[in-house]
């Protein structure tokens, strides 16, 4: 395998006296986390590079590679590569496949690592050392950092690291990287230049060694896992990999009748304890429907404190500018356009806030993998894995974490369907928008339960979807998932509100930038050109955006739409939020007063269209409603769909796939509401 090596660094080269030398960026030495998901990469990769990131507890997060320098004890720079977490080198998920082709040297875009640093949680020691065995086979040094033996004690768990190190043959450093323990002890290990490589193999059965042969690999355990791609190219098939799994599991039960002490794993754990109500057939489901309502409460109930807090610094900043500035089109812009259209959105940041807090807390607590095992059988009915559950779940948050996360399903068809169902979760953008148009057909109270009624529909959107796809996408290579549960832990409430902390930086800056570009575009186009009428109706007639609207308004008119919703709807498809901003901007027009929450929906009742009726009828704000339930209107997530996909077809597909569903739905809702006799 030397022929994917880099040239050494010169850490062996004579006149290296200065210890602090800079060496040039390719010649660090490359260290490379590998490990299952959730076994502390990323914790580790933080403690060692101290470079901030997220820090998630469910497959999916971990999907970019991620690189920093850490220090050795020679003062060296090393380099540091934290990898995709997955469970086997066989690259079955595009995650392995990153993961098997950065070990073998394969990628342009990363060195081979000189290293490998092997992350193994300590409580579950036979599982995380299967990918260890396959990565002690390949000919690199590897150290392995035996993670949250903190954990594994509470289970009564004892590893002996020396027992375990030499049964491997490579450095063994017990630590708990949430806490920094063994960092040092780490940290000098990276630093040995003569890091041993493990004597570790397991025995071939005769005819996988002959295959490795015929192809002329010798005994080179790394071509094992591009036998299937070589066979393909001869069009045989390599089936070698399920005859192995047996033996390399004796090896490693071998290792830890050595290395493990007092073990005591007949009694339950609390974890047992705990899954045995939470993944119960009944309780476990009541369980997951109790949280997901008390979600709903918190949300809105909470959150209407801070919401006030916003609507009052920017009800203050509007009369601050209109006591300092003369009247004029620069005031109404500030007043009208900017102020209006940023607060129409950030009024929701502590709704938005909340939504992530929770979810940070299911992933982190260990929660959010036993959602994804009480779906599997729901899943399995419209042909989808538990697996798909994680990232369908992110997607309530947002398309774009769920997008990415789909990497880790194993599987072409399934990981395609979820990307293409996952933006039909009604994600935090939306929830501006629900709000809004619920408040005008609802008193306040019964707001939270018409908003979980969309969250369902949306939820139904990719149940159906999921179903048809399921049937007319063929089904290519997969193989049964493998469903992780790890142990519970008390939530790490840093990393939460970092995560927090992180999200509502992206949704502020959304607002400074998009929403408050497309705000200050949807005002000027309102405001000119300018009529000599005093009369608001003309002026916003013959506006830009009345000209716009009208021209639009025949392909939204049977939907029951407006010309003003006509606009914001155009501009909604840069994001979703932007239709309330958009509302803000049309209806505050020439208004002295802020214009959001109660004080727009005020304005929106009495809205009025040209024969005087108005227009925003019960029937009108359901069929916008379920417009945006189902539409597809995010630019950033036909980018990402378009990336992951690797394809335009896929990309726009969903584009008009969700938006023809959508406009199909909500003629649907509102012709089929006239018929009924309701307006
Ligand atoms: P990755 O998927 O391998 O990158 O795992 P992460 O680094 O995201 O860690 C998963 C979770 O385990 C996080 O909540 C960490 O805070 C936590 N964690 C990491 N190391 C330890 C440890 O040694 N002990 C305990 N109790 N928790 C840990
Ligand atoms: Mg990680």
């Amino acid at each position: 395998m030397s022929e994917g090596a880099r040239p050494r660094p010169g850490d062996d080269s004579p006149g290296d006296a200065s210890a602090t030398q800079r060496l040039p960026p390719e010649e660090k030495r490359v260290f490379a986390l590998v490990g299952n998901p959730n076994s502390g990469k990323t914790t580790l990769f933080n403690a060692l590079t101290g470079m901030r990131q997220k820090v998630g507890n469910y497959p999916g997060v971990t999907v970019e590679r991620k690189e920093g320098t850490c220090i050795s004890q020679h003062g060296k720079e090393l380099l540091v590569i934290d990898l995709p977490g997955a469970y086997s080198l066989n690259a079955r998920s595009p995650d392995e496949e990153v993961l098997r082709d950065v070990l073998l040297g394969r990628r342009d875009d990363t060195p081979r690592p000189d290293v490998v640093i092997c992350v193994i949680d300590a409580s579950n020691p036979e599982r995380n050392l299967y990918l260890t065995s396959q990565v002690l086979e390949l000919g690199l040094p590897v150290i392995i950092a035996l993670n949250m033996t903190d954990i594994a004690e509470a289970r009564n768990l004892r590893i002996d690291a020396r027992a375990m190190g030499e049964a491997l043959g490579v450095p063994v450093v017990p630590m708990r990287a949430n806490v920094r323990e063994g960092i040092p002890a780490l940290r000098i290990a990276m630093s040995r230049h003569d890091l041993p490589v493990s004597h570790h193999k397991v025995e071939l059965p005769e005819d996988v060694a002959a295959l490795l042969e015929r192809f002329g690999h010798g005994d080179n355990r790394a071509a094992l896992y591009l036998l299937d791609e070589e066979a393909a190219r001869e069009g045989a098939a390599a089936d070698w990999e399920n005859r192995l799994i047996a033996d390399r599991y004796a090896a490693i039960q071998n290792v830890c009748d050595h290395a493990i002490r007092d073990s005591d794993t007949g009694a339950a754990t609390p974890t047992d304890r705990i899954d045995a109500f939470l993944l119960h057939k009944v309780w476990g489901w009541v369980a997951l429907l109790g949280i997901l309502g008390s979600l709903f409460v918190v949300i809105f109930s909470v959150a209407n404190i801070p919401m006030g807090w916003i609507e009052s610094a920017f009800a203050l900043a509007g009369d601050g500018v209109r006591a300092a500035m003369p009247e004029g089109d620069l005031r109404d812009l500030i007043t009208d356009g900017v102020l209006a259209g940023v607060e129409g959105v950030l009024i929701f940041l502590p709704q938005i806030l909340i939504m992530f807090f929770f979810l940070g807390l299911m992933e982190d607590t260990g929660y959010m993998s036993r959602v994804a095992f009480i779906m599997d059988r729901l899943m399995a009915k419209v042909g989808l894995s538990g697996k798909s559950t994680v990232p369908l779940l992110s997607s309530y948050a947002c398309a774009i974490p769920g997008v990415m996360g789909a990497r880790t399903i194993p599987g072409a068809k399934d990981r395609l369907i979820t990307i293409m169902v996952a933006p039909f979760a009604s994600c935090t953008a939306r929830l501006p928008v629900y709000i809004l148009m619920i408040g005008l057909l609802v008193p306040p109270g019964k707001i939270p339960a018409l908003t979980l009624g969309l969250y369902v529909l949306g939820t139904l959107g990719i149940f159906v979807f999921a179903a048809i796809f399921n049937r007319v996408i063929k089904r290519t290579k997969s193989s049964p998932p493998i469903m992780e549960l790890p142990s519970y832990k008390a939530p790490s409430w840093k990393s939460i509100l970092l995560h927090m902390w992180d999200r509502s930086k992206i949704f502020v800056r959304r607002a400074g930038t998009i929403i408050l570009g497309i705000s200050i575009l949807l005002w000027a186009l309102e405001t000119y050109p300018k009529s000599d009428s005093e009369d608001d109706a003309v002026q916003s007639e013959q506006s830009y955006a009345g000209r716009l609207g009208k021209a639009i308004e025949p392909v939204i008119a049977p939907l029951g739409f407006d010309s003003k919703i006509g606009v914001g709807l155009l501009a909604s498809f840069a994001a979703r939020e932007v239709f309330v901003s958009a509302m803000s901007i049309a209806y505050s027009v020439d208004e002295e007063d802020d214009a959001s929450g109660e004080q727009l929906r005020e304005k929106l009742r009495q809205a009025k269209r040209s024969d005087g009726s108005p227009v925003f009828t019960p029937l009108t704000c359901l069929s916008l409603l379920v417009f945006f339930v189902f539409a597809l209107q995010c630019m950033s997530t036909v980018a990402i769909v378009r990336r992951e996909t690797n394809s335009w077809r896929w990309a726009l597909f969903q584009l008009a796939y969700m938006t023809g569903f959508a406009y199909l739905a909500s003629l649907l809702v509102y012709q089929g509401g006239r018929l009924l006799g309701f307006s």
